[in-house]
């Protein structure tokens, strides 16, 4: 690493670059000089590496050369994506002065420069970086006194939210926010047992100074965020979440180098406000990401009919946070309902919001001081929409029989432009152009007649240009030479001719009108009196309309700040409508209907399909089998467990997914593909199908099974959906079979669990005549003419076969290797049937008593201490140990 200490030999810049090097020496720093971001040293070489630019030289520190790279300033943008997507932390120092500014101090005076933000993945504004249709959040999480908090940040839209949990739920919490950077005090990040959880939530994990969590300097940093001198009017937050936020409020001040953002408080919610999914469940549901992390595919890639993209991260957000509260529920659910049976209405009401751009991201850029005019025309056109939708929906709102949900008549509260916001609309509809450029700089976004020094200016400007033309003529026709007027910005207008036509002007006496300036080549280029006075004044006036244009901007910039509030609000109120609306067009194609959903344990689905495996059956010009399921924990008379058998590739896993996506869907607020689903609220959804080998953390498919495994049987409750497919599967027979059978037994007996337990061991089949609230089911396959054919339908009762040879032939093993294992096969079947009897199986006498509790984690700390065999100062640190799981 070389030392960046400045030596005798150090450039003034080069002095300025190392210092401010050192406040970020974390980042990739790019370092603007005149049209160029550069970056040197060990930055150079690593941006050469990651973009593919060319690594150059640039003076020399200690005797070494200094190695350079460098972007141009308008490709930066581009280049800040690839890196911000391989993790890279991008800090951006800008110059803050005019370079003349600088030269007016003296020859050698450096330009002021200083870091104006560091780009890191959680902290993106712009359009060209991020996703439309995503989310980009920062998270950030805290233990305090055993309990867990989450806190996130969606800079882009404003919208900060906080949960607290239990440390058992935090994965879940933290997954479904989908985070794509996570702060963690380096204490936890170190802890063996947060991997789990950090690793399942998809973002970059960044370690963060322990001291940045301590609750009380946490505070005044929240407190600082929002100007406000306490929190509680945000409500009685727990204090881990405190340091979460304030860990959040740490990283915004650097990289946001001191501007503030405008943020809503922090949205509270309990974990126990949602349904809570964990990382494993995620991955293999395939809810918003495929396992491969593409969109296509997914259960959200499959409905989402929105059509702006406020509107899909709405739906998103919907998705991967399904709600638990039924009434919650059953209020989303009237949104749908509702705008499913007005068509006409729905179809005003998209076609009105597809004109509308994305209010608010565009505010959000602004607030931040990064916005441009067309980040105002984003603004105008959002506002336009929510006046139209007040209009569209006037008809309807007061009708007392058939009027908006409650979840709808919310939104239009929001849509309703009142005061300042109609305000706004009115001054940006008549100040700014239709269609702005996209940066303030070169101004030509006011409109004409908006106000009417600009106009003066610019008719000065514009007359000007006229008169210089006339001007042209004028002296071709005094001197008899053929000059032409050109503009250049270090002369300004100028007449210029060929050296020829030159001479006699060149040769003429001072009294000539014609000014000489400058001789090139073949040209010679003068001015007259007029024709400078002239430059003066266009340049004075181009100046002027520039100032006032940036003057305007400006004004209009900080209104949107100080309504950012109400802004945010209005471009929620939009997503939201588009979102109720995207379901229901969801739904009207495909034919879900509507889920009924309260407080009781049960489920039960009549000819339900898998959202996304159907459409992708039919794309093939297949049918899709409907499939019922029931499933209840009450009791009565229904079963709570059902154990699913039939051979591979029978649709067993496609069942067991389906099921678990309903109660997605319909907590979510969805309508569902069945033709009817009754559903008592989920608190905990567990999925285990298929998982994959996770090689690249070493542990094989059988360890991850277990580990999953294990946190299913801790967290589920009597109100949870478990589905789980062939545990056991990767080891010896009897070891698998023994623990599929114990852990069915549990989920049972202890957990109580509503389950669909999907089996290649046939023997667990027995469960049924043991347990009382166990029901087999069987994927049904027939062999037709000495081929297996599936029908993908879900039937009482137990398969009697696997069919494994026939799936082996189906996938074009060689023939004389199927017809050998089917030989082996009928040895090996007569062998079992003459010696083994598995009811000799321990498995099959009654189940043991469950073992006592386990002792808390504090009780093991304290048995672990031997008071005797401790120094003083690690007495000390056991104390604070003891404390902090307290
Ligand atoms: P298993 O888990 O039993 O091996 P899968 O659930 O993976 O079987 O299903 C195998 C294939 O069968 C799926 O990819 C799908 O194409 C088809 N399939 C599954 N369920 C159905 C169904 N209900 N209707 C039509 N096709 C289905």
């Amino acid at each position: 690493k070389t030392d960046l200490k400045p030596d005798a030999g150090t450039t003034p810049v080069m002095a300025q670059y190392l210092s401010v090097k050192a406040t970020q020496p974390e980042a990739m720093l790019f370092f603007r000089m005149g049209d160029f971001y550069e970056l040197f040293f060990e930055d150079a070489q690593k941006a050469a590496a990651a973009l593919g630019i060319a690594l150059t030289k640039r003076g020399k520190h200690q005797g070494e050369d200094i190695p350079m790279a460098g972007v141009p300033v308008h490709a930066m943008d581009g280049y800040l994506a690839r890196l911000i997507r391989q993790g890279f932390k991008v800090a951006v120092c800008e110059q803050l002065e005019d370079p003349a500014e600088a030269k007016k101090r003296g020859s050698k005076a450096v330009v002021h420069r200083d870091i104006v933000r560091v780009v890191t993945p959680g902290t993106l504004t712009e359009d060209t970086l991020l996703d439309a249709r995503g989310a980009n959040r920062l998270a950030a999480v805290a233990i305090r006194k055993g309990r867990a908090a989450v806190a996130v940040v969606e800079l882009s839209a404003g919208v900060v939210d906080s949960v607290a949990c239990d440390l058992n739920d935090l994965g879940a919490a933290l997954a479904a926010f989908r985070p794509s950077e996570v702060l963690v005090p380096d204490r936890l990040f170190s802890d063996e047992t947060m991997k789990g959880a950090l690793d399942g939530s998809g973002g970059v994990v960044q370690a963060m100074p322990q001291a940045l969590a301590e609750p009380v300097g946490a505070k005044d940093r929240v407190q600082r965020l929002y100007g406000v001198s306490a929190l509680d009017g945000f409500g009685a937050f727990e204090e881990a979440e405190v340091s979460a936020l304030g860990l959040i409020a740490a990283y915004l001040e650097t990289t946001q180098a001191g501007r503030i953002p405008a943020l809503t408080p922090p949205r509270r919610s309990g974990e126990s406000g949602f349904l809570a999914i964990d990382p494993a469940t995620r991955l293999s549901l395939e809810i918003d990401r495929t396992q491969r992390g593409e969109r296509d595919g997914s259960l959200l890639h499959a409905i989402d009919r929105t059509v702006t993209s406020g509107g899909a991260r709405a739906l998103a957000e919907r998705i991967s946070r399904p709600l638990r509260d039924p009434a919650a529920i059953n209020a989303g659910l009237d949104a749908v309902e509702w705008l499913l049976e007005r068509r006409d209405l729905r179809r005003d009401l998209r076609e009105s919001l597809r004109a509308s751009a994305d209010v608010a991201r565009a505010t959000s850029r602004l607030a931040l001081g990064r916005g441009g005019p067309r980040d105002l025309a984003a603004i105008r056109s959002g506002l336009t929409t929510a006046e139209g939708l007040s209009a569209l929906f006037a008809a309807c709102a007061n009708d007392p029989l058939a009027g908006p949900p409650a979840r709808v008549t919310a939104c239009l509260d929001r849509l309703a432009l009142e005061g300042d916001l109609s305000h706004l609309l009115a001054e940006l509809t008549d100040g700014l152009m239709d269609e702005p450029p996209h940066l303030a700089r070169d101004g030509g976004y006011v409109n004409p007649g908006h106000r009417p020094e600009l106009d003066a200016a610019r008719t000065l400007r514009d007359d000007s240009r006229k008169i210089i033309a006339e001007l042209e003529a004028k002296a071709v026709a005094d001197s008899g030479v053929a000059f032409k007027v050109r503009h250049n910005a270090v002369l300004g207008y100028f007449l210029e001719t060929s050296a020829k036509a030159a001479e006699p002007l060149l040769r003429a006496g001072p009294d000539s009108p014609f000014i000489h300036r400058q001789t090139l080549a073949n040209q010679v280029r003068f001015t007259t009196v007029e024709l400078s006075e002239l430059d003066a004044k266009i340049s004075q006036a181009g100046h002027r309309a520039l100032a006032i244009e940036a003057e305007t901007f400006e004004g209009w910039r900080r209104e949107v700040a100080r309504l950012a509030g109400p802004l945010q609000g209005a471009a929620e109120a939009l997503a939201e409508l588009d979102a109720h609306a995207a379901l229901a067009e969801w739904a009207e194609e495909v034919g879900a209907v509507r889920p009924s959903v309260d407080d009781s344990l049960c489920f039960a689905v009549e000819a339900g399909r898998h959202p996304v495996v159907e459409a992708a059956v039919k794309a093939q010009g297949q049918p899709y089998t409907p499939n019922n399921c029931q499933l209840a924990g009450d009791g009565v008379g229904a079963s709570r467990l059902s154990i699913v058998t039939g051979p591979n590739m029978a649709g067993k896993s496609t069942f067991l997914r389906q099921n678990a996506l309903l109660v997605v869907l319909a907590q979510a607020g969805a309508f569902v593909p069945a033709q009817s689903m009754k559903l008592g609220v989920v608190d905990r959804l567990f999925s285990r199908v298929g998982a994959g080998d996770d090689l690249a953390r070493g542990r094989s498919t059988f360890m991850m099974e277990m580990v999953e495994t294990a946190a299913i049987l801790t967290q589920a409750t009597e109100r949870s959906f478990v589905v789980l497919d062939e545990i056991g599967r990767g080891t010896a027979t009897y070891d698998g079979l023994a623990i599929a059978w114990a852990t069915a037994e549990a989920l049972h007996e202890t957990n109580r669990a509503r389950t669909l337990f999907a089996t290649h061991y046939h023997e667990l089949a027995r469960l049924e005549e043991r347990l009382d609230h166990v029901c087999n089911l069987s994927m049904k396959a027939k062999e037709w003419n000495g081929e297996l054919v599936f029908l993908h339908e879900a039937a009482p009762g137990a398969a009697d076969r696997s069919y494994g040879v026939q799936v082996a032939k189906l996938a074009g093993v060689p023939t004389a290797v199927v017809g050998r294992a089917r030989a082996v096969l009928e040895r090996l079947e007569n062998e079992k049937a003459a010696t083994a009897r598995l009811d000799d199986l321990p498995l099959f006498a009654a189940a043991e008593p469950p073992p006592p509790p386990v002792k808390s984690v504090l009780d093991e700390a304290v048995a672990a201490i031997d008071p005797d065999d401790l120094t003083p100062r690690e007495a000390l640190e056991a104390l604070y140990r003891l404390k902090g799981l307290a």
